[in-house]
């Protein structure tokens, strides 16, 4: 992906550096449980790859590298990115206006209305505060940990946080968790996918659009992105962990429908082909 000297939004919340004092404050392991049951903060689910690490351990923030410079730049190009290209969609599909979502980088651990949060949590969506959460740090995660390489599988990362807050912006998130609140766990977990899933048809969408508008995008950087939806599925992430896979407890859908929902996204470009909520087949 081209974005060296490209804009950088402006709806970027930068709490590295002064997040040394936090998390020496102990939000430790406490702080991970919480995020971890506080409901329906929408996250990349690395649960599988916490227990399998022995979990809760919480690495304490070290200084700004260079490192941690240049991928704060590089989510903010992406961020902005998103802004382009759902302020475009929002207007065209549905003849209305796109308003942003901030983003939070912090490093080591930090707080939401959604609860506290570690980088070993992964990135998440907050629609308490309409704010995405990110440690930078994750990227190496995801691409150490998970094997999603390549700079185009961390923009598909902040592409399917800031869909989560366009699905809030569309009323999705709201009706999709009131029903959630009322029904048993399975069935949550089943419309957690739908939201998930959805997410990702909208990251496809982004890319489709980003590669048309700023031409920044290559055939390589789609493979990256697919390869990471395929790298993050619940199945794969479970397998990894040394489990086997048990579909009741899928939030997020298999490694298959993850890179295939993002692919019908980036194809078609369109809304209404993201409705995985009336779906016959997710
Ligand atoms: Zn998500």
């Amino acid at each position: 992906m081209k974005w060296q000297g490209r804009r950088e939004s402006r709806n970027i919340e930068d709490r590295r550096g002064r997040s040394k004092a936090r998390a020496a404050g102990g939000i430790g392991g406490v702080g991970l449980i919480a995020v971890l049951v506080v409901g329906y903060f929408l996250g990349i689910d690395v649960t599988p790859l916490l227990q399998d690490q022995g979990g809760g351990q919480v690495v304490a923030s070290g200084p700004m590298t260079a490192e941690d410079e240049a991928a704060g730049k590089f989510v903010s190009v992406t961020l902005a990115d998103t802004e382009d290209v759902w302020a475009q969609v929002f207007k065209e599909q549905l003849n209305r206006q796109y308003t942003p979502a901030t983003l939070v980088l912090f490093k080591g651990a930090t707080s939401s209305p959604c609860g506290g949060a570690s980088g070993a949590s992964g990135p998440f969506y907050c629609p308490g505060d309409k704010k995405a959460y990110l440690d930078t740090d994750f990227f190496v995660t995801l691409e150490r940990e998970l094997g999603a390489k390549g700079d185009f599988a961390a923009a598909y990362v902040v592409a399917h946080e800031i869909a989560h807050h366009v699905q809030n912006e569309l009323g999705f998130l709201a009706a999709a968790n009131a029903v959630r609140a009322q029904v048993s766990q399975a069935k949550s977990n089943a419309i957690s996918v739908q939201i998930e899933l959805q997410a990702d048809c909208f990251a496809g969408i982004w890319a489709r659009a980003a590669q048309e508008k700023f031409a920044s995008i290559d055939r390589a950087d789609l493979e990256e992105a697919v390869n990471a939806a395929r790298r993050i599925g619940d199945d794969t992430l479970q397998r990894n962990a040394g489990k086997r896979p048990n579909p009741h407890s899928f939030t997020h859908g298999t490694s298959e429908q993850r890179s295939r929902w993002f692919v019908t996204g980036y194809q078609s470009g369109a809304l209404g082909s993201c409705d995985t909520f009336s779906s016959n087949e997710l």
